[in-house]
């Protein structure tokens, strides 16, 4: 099985991934934890591309190529080895970032950024994506406690293409609500934490 969490900075993603795949293995399920962009070395060099490399910025198109590369190795060498031994994946981020990143917010279509991913990564998609949606004051407040120097980010963004992007998440979940399930991620962790182990029940073998 393949769960992706979803969000923008701050929804508590990583927190959530973490707890969940702990939950997982209590029941005795082999789960390997991941994340993009990242997961594999090969992705974690691009990570640092996109983070560091390009001190003005890369441009949405560049971007969106190297998330899609990033991505093409993660599947091919993590994450389609685990489907097909049986693991459960619990991946921070995954193609949903992009729709909404480089698409709501760097204003790329649709149609190219899910074009890249059939050609990186034959198009696969989660079982499920869980939409963790926070209030901007929440997201600000936890990614300045966490990242006050905000070097485990991409800077140069406002406010509006943040709120573009929260938006973009919103509407490809509703979208697809078989494949989403949205959770207001506001409260606290132990409440988010029951609310994303309900959504997953679904998914668990009886
Ligand atoms: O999730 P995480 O905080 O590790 O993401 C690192 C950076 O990459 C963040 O600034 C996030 O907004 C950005 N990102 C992005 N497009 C994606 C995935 C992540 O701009 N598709």
């Amino acid at each position: 099985r393949f769960i992706a969490l979803e969000g923008g900075e701050g929804a508590g993603k990583s927190t959530q991934a973490r707890l969940l795949a702990d939950a997982l293995r209590a029941r005795g399920l082999e789960v390997v934890t991941t994340r993009e962009p990242g997961g594999t070395p090969g992705a974690e060099a691009i990570r640092a591309l996109l983070l560091h490399g390009e001190g003005e910025g890369w441009n949405p198109r560049a971007e969106a190529l190297l998330f899609a590369a990033a991505r093409s190795d993660h599947v091919e060498k993590l994450i389609r080895p685990a489907l097909t031994r049986g693991a459960w994946i619990v991946c921070d981020r995954f193609l949903d970032s992009s729709r909404a990143y480089q698409g709501g917010g760097g204003g790329l279509s649709d149609e190219d950024i899910r074009e890249l991913h059939r050609i990186g990564s034959t198009g696969l998609l989660p079982d499920l994506t869980i939409l963790l949606e926070v209030s901007p004051i929440v997201a600000a407040e936890r990614v300045s406690r966490r990242d006050p120097e905000g070097t485990d980010r991409i800077g140069s963004r406002d406010a509006a293409y943040h709120a573009r992007v929260a938006a973009a998440f919103v509407r490809y979940a509703d979208e697809e609500p078989g494949r989403f399930v949205r959770i207001n991620g506001d409260g606290r962790l132990e409440e988010t934490q029951a609310r994303v182990f309900e959504a997953i029940g679904r998914l668990l073998p009886d």
